[in-house]
């Protein structure tokens, strides 16, 4: 079965729950990005819940996370949209450290515990919602936690987790997002706390096999889970030789003219996805004919 989220209500609709299976998506970004385990971890993670908040949107919306701790990994960045599609990377991919006193890799030594997390929404017609909150444990998912509750003033639990394997290929990835809307009752509240508290990790979870569904089952209750929409999941970019071409037009007639004159050539790379795209002399010539 491939990556996919779920989208769910629980609780006769007193809670809205997201999980997502993410392990090849995650996959495929670390072999793009060449991470080593703690960074891969730390990307996973942050794509993990961005491509679940991506499913927030609607239509053509989209939204980008930044997140920016004093870690050695440096900043990460994620793009996501309400179509399951997500890509991202983090700014020093080769960051591996022991695992932690919790036997788990140690994503808050890669991202460091001071810093912002930044989501920018994109919600077209030039509207722009953006949402900014420090970084306050560096694990990513209670760092996301603490966004919604403080930035969007949403009750939620968010738990995300990847498993890698000694080969440095992704094991198990996925996550939820448990968000309690207005007026949700206590007794709600402390049902969820208590299963929460006692549920197995994600990444645990989902190496074991378990789908989105029974993630929220899981961490719900299985009659308490109302599903409305699965939706597959992938890593998308949408980069292309065009855009790149775009790009060095809007540099100018005098910059396109010095690459031609003195490399012959230029070279682009995708920071989100690592394609490489190489204009020769002839297609530089074509560029600087319409910058004139
Ligand atoms: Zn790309």
């Amino acid at each position: 079965m491939g990556d996919y989220l779920v989208k769910a209500l629980a609780y006769n609709n007193q809670v809205r729950a997201y999980a997502v299976k993410s392990t090849d998506t995650v996959g495929e970004a670390v072999r793009r990005h060449y991470t080593w385990p703690t960074a891969s971890a730390a990307l996973g993670r942050a794509m993990s819940a961005g491509v679940m908040m991506g499913a927030m949107l609607k239509g053509e919306e989209k939204l980008t996370i930044k997140i920016e701790g004093n870690g050695p990994i440096g900043p990460i960045l994620v793009d996501s949209n309400s179509k399951g599609d997500v890509r991202g990377y983090v700014t020093n991919p080769q960051v591996h450290f022991d695992l932690n006193e919790k036997g788990k890799l140690d994503v808050r030594r890669a991202v460091g515990t001071e810093g912002t997390l930044t989501v920018v929404k994109d919600l077209g017609l030039r509207e722009h919602f953006s949402g900014q909150v420090p970084i306050v444990s560096g694990e990513l998912g209670e760092d996301f936690t603490y966004y919604f509750v403080t930035s969007e003033q949403t009750p939620s639990s968010v738990g995300v987790g990847v498993l890698v394997n000694p080969d440095n290929s992704i094991l198990a990835s996925g996550g939820f997002i448990i968000q309690l809307l207005p007026g949700t009752e206590e007794q709600v509240i402390d049902e969820i706390e208590k299963r929460l508290q006692t549920t197995e990790p994600i990444s645990k979870l989902i190496q074991k096999g378990l789908s989105p569904e029974e993630i929220l089952e899981n961490a719900l209750g299985k009659d308490n889970v109302k599903v409305l929409e699965t939706m597959p999941v992938q890593f998308t970019c949408n980069c292309s030789k065009e855009r790149f071409g775009a790009a060095i037009i809007s540099l100018g007639k005098s910059e396109i003219k010095e690459m031609i004159e003195e490399d012959g050539k230029a070279e682009a790379q995708c920071h989100f996805c690592n394609e490489k795209y190489v204009f020769s002399k002839a297609e530089l010539e074509e560029l600087l004919e319409e910058a004139n």
